[in-house]
């Protein structure tokens, strides 16, 4: 089974906590405020990072309203790692499934199943043939990796 081009710590270096995932998330995706349309939308809350406030119309939602990603009891790190492996697949030509018993005993505070949950919804996502956003996303995280 493929082994990772990176292992789940050193990406982390990255990554330190949650909140520094969120923000690059928002940043290489172009998050708009759904109500207002507003880029400039002012700032990702501090205690629950992945909802955004604008300051225009005073509302807040959440950046990862109708994505794939969800927020539930998973670190979104997680969803960016295995995405990012299978990124790497794919623009490596491998053909191969990911060894999730494996990645589990490196990726601490997480179980198996949440890890299959995770891998299976990434997984289809990159059976897509036409996904830009997701390329552009994986593309801006390989660039600073
Ligand atoms: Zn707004």
């Amino acid at each position: 089974m493929h082994s990772p081009p990176i292992k789940y710590d050193d990406f982390l270096q990255k990554f330190p906590t949650e909140a520094n995932a969120f923000q690059f998330y928002q940043k290489s995706c172009g998050i708009y405020c759904p109500s207002c349309g507003d880029k400039q939308f002012s700032y990702l809350r501090d205690d629950k990072p992945y909802m955004a406030y604008c300051k225009k119309c005073h509302k807040e939602f959440s950046i990862l309203k109708d994505t794939i990603f969800v927020r539930k009891e998973t670190d979104f790190r997680f969803w960016l790692y295995i995405g990012y492996l299978h990124y790497r697949m794919q623009t490596d030509m491998i053909i191969d499934r990911l060894n999730i018993a494996a990645l589990q005993r490196d990726m601490q505070g997480t179980t198996y199943k949440s890890l299959c949950r995770i891998n299976r919804k990434l997984a289809r996502w990159f059976d897509e043939t036409d996904a830009s956003d997701r390329d552009n996303l994986f593309a801006s995280l390989h660039r600073i990796l």
